[in-house]
């Protein structure tokens, strides 16, 4: 196991029971696109056995699959539970990953996905320098 999937591993455990500090505040509405069930950024993950460790741990990546590879070796996902429409078809009983997809505020600054309705306002200084 890498460190990278030992660290993925570790802060998807801790994303579900510890507070982090919170900087990055996210602005806007869901469009009801789909793309965040469609094209998972698997940070950490560069395979499909790193994908079945991760199912080990968190039952709900059993949802999803490997679509593509980018030019870092990252992995991205998508989940079985979306239909032809975009929508989820386990909409009641999403697991809490989904549930606080997006949050109001993240730890880390990152990009939504292409054409979600939601944007991240950056509110560090250092972010403007
Ligand atoms: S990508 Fe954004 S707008 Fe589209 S479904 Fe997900 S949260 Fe909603
Ligand atoms: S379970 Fe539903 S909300 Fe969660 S990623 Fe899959 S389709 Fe999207």
């Amino acid at each position: 196991m890498s460190i990278d999937l030992i660290k993925s591993v570790y802060y998807e455990f801790l994303s579900y029971f510890v507070p982090t500090k919170q900087k990055y505040k996210i602005k806007g509405y869901c469009n009801k696109c789909g793309q965040c069930c469609r094209e998972i950024s698997a940070v950490g993950m560069k395979n499909e056995k790193d994908l079945k460790i991760m199912q080990f741990f968190f039952p709900w990546y059993r949802y999803f699959y490997i679509t593509r590879i980018n030019d870092n070796g990252e992995i991205f996902l998508s989940c079985k539970k979306l239909n032809k429409k975009g929508e989820c078809t386990i909409y009641k009983f999403r697991p809490l990953l989904c549930r606080n997809y997006p949050k109001k505020y993240i730890s880390f600054n990152t990009k939504m996905p292409d054409g979600c309705g939601f944007t991240i306002e950056s509110k560090n200084f250092k972010d403007y320098l």
